[in-house]
């Protein structure tokens, strides 16, 4: 399917990332990005959207160490002993997105700052012979 063809659709967005692309729907007319992608411009109303990569570059605009996870990361091996780090992301492109972070010492979150440079990584994790992909980021 060509990068015109697809739907603006998480799934489509989810797609991509496996494929290890950070994808973001741009409106035509204002110029708006959105991470994850939108059919509709919030700040235009417009459906005119076409997909445009995003660098993966961006700053650490907040974070949080978690000692008590998900089963998707207790499985991974994280919990009280061996917590993982979840931040938020402003990308150099505009929009906000989450994910792990990691390349940090998790246990010591006074090294991990606000604005700190990051790019985004691809994490990928086999699960029951499945192989998925979740955004991450980790320090420049
Ligand atoms: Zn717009």
């Amino acid at each position: 399917m060509s990068e015109s063809e697809r739907e603006f659709t998480i799934k489509s967005y989810i797609d991509y990332l496996s494929e290890k692309k950070l994808m973001s729907s741009k409106c035509k007319d204002c110029g708006a990005s959105y991470v994850p992608v939108r059919k509709l411009c919030t700040k235009c109303n417009s459906v005119n959207m076409e997909w445009v990569e995003m660098s993966g570059k961006g700053k650490i605009a907040a974070f949080t160490s978690i000692t008590v996870g998900t089963p998707f990361f207790v499985e991974k091996g994280y919990g009280r002993t061996k917590p993982y780090c979840f931040s938020v992301i402003k990308l150099d492109e505009g929009p906000m997105i989450s994910g792990q972070l990691i390349g940090v010492d998790e246990s010591k979150p006074d090294t991990i700052n606000i604005g700190m440079q990051v790019k985004a990584t691809f994490i990928e994790t086999e699960i029951r012979g499945e192989t998925r992909v979740d955004l991450g980021f980790e320090p420049v």
